[in-house]
């Protein structure tokens, strides 16, 4: 299976894409995951595009093109699940290229839809681990002990991207650059609508019921 998951910030791509590899063997592959071990590592990759993460925008095409064909070619036979790739459609057009290249065509495009003031509800809460990137959040998904994390008791900390004024950002540009890409995929006839509003559970049903998770 190979699919790629659309949505704002907040749609719960990183944690459905979790739901979704346990059922399927497939890569769960996020581009926002890859850049920020870049930035961990102080790659030259990540010094470059820290700058664009750290203000809300789009690190430049050409770079994230480039990172993804490394990392499609490092793939395994059995499917990948894209999880914030592509997110323009000169991406999706690279992407269209390199899957026709390694004979690898998409199976769906699923684009999880939330509305705004929903993700910045769901941002301004969401705490990360800083060692092994597990997803709570204070009030909906809290660790035991507070700032702790549940699963390898590392400290759990708030993205910088996350705060208010990075969210509204990176919302307006979810909607210059990313909503585009509803309309393409609809075009090619692999667009699935799933609506991602409401508890995890239900949004993981909605999945299962779109042949997902
Ligand atoms: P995410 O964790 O998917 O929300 O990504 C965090 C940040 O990484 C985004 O706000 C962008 O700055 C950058 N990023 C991730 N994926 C892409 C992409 N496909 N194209 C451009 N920038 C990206």
């Amino acid at each position: 299976m190979r699919i790629i998951l659309i949505g704002p910030p907040g749609a719960g791509k990183g944690t459905q894409a979790a739901a979704v590899k346990s059922r399927f063997p497939v890569d769960h592959i996020s581009t926002g995951d890859i850049l920020r071990e870049n930035v961990r590592a102080g790659s030259p990759l990540g010094i470059e595009a820290k700058k664009f993460m750290d203000s809300g925008t789009l690190v430049p095409d050409a770079l994230i093109i480039e990172m993804m064909r490394e990392r499609l070619a490092k793939n395994s036979a059995d499917g990948f699940m894209l999880d914030g790739f592509p997110r323009t459609v000169a991406q999706a057009e690279a992407l269209d290229e390199l899957t026709k290249e390694m004979s690898m065509p998409l199976d769906a495009a699923i684009l999880l839809e939330v509305p705004d003031e929903t993700v910045v509800k769901r941002l301004c809460g969401r705490r990360v681990c800083s060692s092994c990137g597990a997803i709570f959040h204070v009030t909906g998904n809290p660790t035991a002990v507070e700032g702790i994390c549940d699963v390898c008791s590392e400290p759990v900390v708030q993205r910088d991207d996350d705060r208010e004024e990075v969210i509204r950002r990176r919302l307006s540009v979810y909607h210059r650059d990313t909503a585009p890409l509803a309309e393409y995929y609809e075009k090619s006839g692999l667009l699935r609508r799933v609506d991602a509003s409401g508890p995890f559970d239900a949004v993981k049903s909605r999945l299962e019921s779109a042949g997902l998770s």
